[in-house]
């Protein structure tokens, strides 16, 4: 009797329990009372929560904000998923219920949380919008050994990715990766997931086998090149327009043991990018890693290239004398530095870990990341960054070539092209000080850049806020099959609405 007595009360006293109960209240601040009373009666898994924001809207502050702290966009609600069905039984009711709507004011949007790393407001929503926060997925499911490739769930971050492949025998690793790594598979994948690997492997998006996909309608669908390729290739790069990517298999490569990084200066951009573009199209396939950057602290400007190779015999190295006679590099300027394969991918973390304990890590971030056309790449840096006030930057601007056959054309990723094949990424990162006039100045000094940019063929990259008529512009001729598409897997409009990409 006790027994039964003691269970009964466990049940009542269980978190989901009071979850939903104290959750019911909290609902009427955003919903009306019927969908209340739906969104409250959905059988998620015990290992979901879906918690309610409270009246002063407070309660959610940490998904109100992201890494670019320029905008507060107080959600209704989030939805941890334990498992992708939940996920699926969420979105069939928005979809449900924002059919049958007559007042828009009361629509339902959905907008995922990979890791929070965008910096407007792709991954916030307000009033009735309901953020899932992808974190709550993310496990490793499967490693094959044989066939080279690892099924994740979507919220896992590529660290935790790369310390689990590492530790097989032999050590295994994605191809592609970003240069911070603690960025989402479902966050990069909906963008594009890049840094120097590109220049070998192509970016993430172009190393993916298969995804589960959770449409606007709450169909789970599969998909990869060969099976519903449609909704694949739409995903990819899709800014979360199309699907919610709730599993993702990536392929896999033996990991190379070590990786010797060289940096070296240049005072001029036209050295700089074309030595960057040789190495890049270097048939023999020298270096594993071609990035560079932009030193905003000197004056004028300098520039510094960054190449990487792996290895796991220091007799495979190019040597210092060898690169110098290749090159146009001031001479003195070479370093090279050995490190683990480990170390190497994750080395930005030292610098993040610095800018958290001076306490500058939260402050405001107006981004700028674009693409250049290689033959404008001289002309763009002379007209629109040259000149730029190092004060409004206050970060490290990352120029590296990127050749375009390695990025598949069939993904819904916006990029320009080039008689060379090859393009430019282009990365302004600011920090500014909390002050509203500086992050004025900054996203004036942005605008700027873009126009520049836009002008020259250039596009937008992830971060991007755009009018519809720059969407249009954005995509070009890709824009009308994106349109089928939105009309297809999200006719109702509900996912990562705040782009307005097609409406
Ligand atoms: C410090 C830092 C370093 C970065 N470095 C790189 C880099 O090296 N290379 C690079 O390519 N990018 C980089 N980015 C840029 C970019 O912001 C991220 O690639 C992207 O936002 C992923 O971050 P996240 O996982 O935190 O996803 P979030 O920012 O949370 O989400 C990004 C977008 O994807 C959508 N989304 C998230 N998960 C899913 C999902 N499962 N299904 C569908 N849509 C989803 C969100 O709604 C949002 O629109 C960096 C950003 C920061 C802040």
């Amino acid at each position: 009797m006790f027994m039964y007595i003691f269970l009964f009360y466990w049940y009542f006293i269980s978190s989901e329990y009071v979850l939903s109960k104290s959750s019911n209240s909290d609902c009427l601040n955003s919903f009306s009372s019927s969908a209340c009373k739906q969104l409250t009666n959905i059988d998620f898994s015990r290992t979901s929560s879906l918690i309610f924001n409270n009246a002063s809207f407070t309660k959610l502050s940490n998904y109100s904000d992201n890494f670019g702290h320029l905008l507060k966009l107080a959600p209704a609600a989030v939805l941890k998923p334990g498992k992708a069905k939940d996920i699926v039984k969420l979105i069939q009711f928005v979809y449900r219920y924002n059919s049958k709507l007559k007042n828009r004011k009361t629509k339902i949007f959905v907008a995922c949380r990979g890791n929070g790393h965008a910096t407007n407001d792709q991954n916030l929503l307000n009033k009735t919008g309901i953020i899932i926060d992808m974190s709550g997925l993310s496990s490793i499911l499967h490693i094959n050994t044989n066939k080279l490739w690892i099924d994740v769930e979507a919220g896992i971050l590529w660290l935790q990715i790369l310390k689990a492949t590492l530790k097989l025998n032999p050590p295994l690793s994605p191809r592609s990766w970003t240069d911070v790594l603690t960025l989402s598979v479902g966050g990069t994948l909906s963008n594009v997931g890049i840094s120097g690997q590109a220049s070998r492997f192509g970016p993430q998006i172009s190393n993916v086998l298969e995804l589960d996909v959770i449409t606007g309608t709450g169909r789970f669908i599969t998909c990869s090149p060969t099976s519903n390729s449609a909704l694949f290739y739409a995903v990819l790069g899709g800014l979360g327009q199309f699907g919610i990517i709730v599993r993702a298999r990536i392929p896999l490569r033996i990991a190379p043991l070590k990786t010797r990084t060289y940096t070296a200066v240049y005072s001029d951009i036209q050295s700089f990018t074309s030595d960057q573009i040789m190495f890049l199209n270097d048939p023999k396939k020298l270096f594993d890693y071609v990035e560079g950057s932009i030193n905003v602290s000197s004056n004028p400007f300098t520039f510094t290239i960054e190449l990487a190779k792996y290895y796991d015999n220091p007799s495979t190295l190019p040597t210092n004398s060898y690169l110098a006679s290749i090159s146009h590099f001031n001479t003195d300027s070479l370093t090279d530095v050995d490190s683990t394969y480990f170390d190497f991918l994750n080395r930005v973390q030292a610098t993040v870990d610095y800018l958290i304990s001076i306490g500058v890590w939260d402050f405001p971030h107006p981004w700028l990341d674009l693409w250049l056309p290689a033959s404008n790449i001289t002309k763009f840096y002379n007209s629109a960054v040259a000149s730029s006030n190092p004060v409004l930057i206050n970060g490290p601007v990352l120029l590296y070539p990127i050749p375009t056959d390695l990025i598949n054309s069939k993904t819904s990723l916006a990029f320009p092209s080039d008689p060379s094949n090859v393009i430019f990424l282009f990365d302004m990162l600011r920090t500014a000080s909390p002050d509203p006039t500086l992050i004025a100045a900054a996203e004036a000094d942005n605008l700027r850049v873009k126009t520049a940019a836009i002008g020259l063929g250039g596009k937008g990259l992830f971060n991007i806020a755009y009018t519809k008529g720059e969407w249009i512009q954005q995509y070009g001729s890709k824009y009308a099959r994106l349109s089928k598409y939105k009309k297809r897997y999200d006719p109702l409009g509900i996912l990562t609405p705040n782009q307005h990409i097609f409406d």
